[in-house]
């Protein structure tokens, strides 16, 4: 039986399943972390591509399935070891680095959707480790971490996504291929690690405006940024005259890189 506090929704669906794991490409990287397998619908597409497949599980009950039922279906037993891991754990608790030696990881799930939020912050966060990372998630976080500026849903997870990742929005999947099934659409997207993610300004000023702006999205930048102590000339910048929805990644760079210039000149 699914269980609700876990976000259990099982996929029922096998062309779906397979969509969804063939959203990663084969290339750069070296490992596939799949976070949440359950009962390894995905998982089984996972080990047709090359790479080890590491899957990460918080339910101790599909821990069980996966290691008794699982492998003599689904695995050559010959090669299991060097192909196929599972571990028991919380994503969210778990350092990536913990778990691979190796640097270059693709994240993939479908995920449980009471922390989808912060699975994207912490592979932002890990960005030197994860090279790609696709999955499932409800339609609407999925399109607003895949948005631009202009759009209603484009926000904090848009910006922080796209500033290190480029995103792919793939495919919406209905409620009906899962059990039990959950009230709204799923969207798959994927996002690949751009060549260069290293950001031309301080990056923990860069995540503070961009959180501080959206906190007030209504608002100017001028009222919304007040406690960057901005300086007059700073506030006749026509940039201060827009509201956060409006502005693109770029346009947060160069935005951070003017209060960064206010704050030494202060
Ligand atoms: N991949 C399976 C499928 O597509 O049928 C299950 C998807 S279900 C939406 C999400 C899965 O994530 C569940 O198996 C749940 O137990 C697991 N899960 C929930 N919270 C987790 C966490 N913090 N870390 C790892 N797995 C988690």
């Amino acid at each position: 039986k699914a269980k609700k506090h876990l976000g259990q929704h099982f996929l029922t669906d096998e062309i779906i399943a397979k969509d969804i794991a063939d959203a990663l490409t084969e290339n750069g990287y070296d490992d596939v972390l799949e976070i949440g397998p359950g009962m390894g619908v995905l998982t089984k597409y996972l080990l047709q591509k090359k790479s080890k497949v590491t899957v990460l599980e918080l339910d101790r009950e599909s821990v069980v399935y996966l290691k008794e039922v699982f492998p003599v279906e689904h695995l050559n037993l010959n090669t299991s070891k060097e192909k196929f891991e599972i571990i028991e754990g919380d994503f969210l608790k778990k350092e990536i680095s913990e778990i691979f030696d190796k640097k270059q990881v693709a994240i993939i799930g479908n995920f449980p959707y009471n922390i989808s939020t912060q699975i994207v912050f912490k592979a932002i966060e890990n960005r030197e480790y994860v090279a790609e990372f696709a999955g499932m998630f409800q339609k609407e976080v999925a399109m607003r971490i895949a948005e631009k500026e202009g759009s209603k849903v484009y926000g904090i997870l848009s910006v922080l996504t796209q500033a290190f990742f480029d995103v792919e929005y793939l495919f919406t999947v209905p409620p009906s291929v899962f059990n039990p099934p959950p009230k709204v659409d799923s969207g798959v997207i994927r996002f690949t690690r751009k060549k260069d993610y290293s950001l031309p300004v301080n990056e923990k000023l860069f995540f503070r405006v961009v959180k501080t702006a959206f906190n007030q999205r209504r608002k100017m930048l001028r009222s919304s940024l007040k406690s960057f102590n901005l300086s007059e000339t700073l506030k006749e910048d026509p940039i201060f005259a827009k509201r956060p929805e409006q502005l693109s990644v770029q346009d947060f760079i160069s935005l951070t890189q003017k209060l960064a210039a206010n704050d030494i000149g202060n």
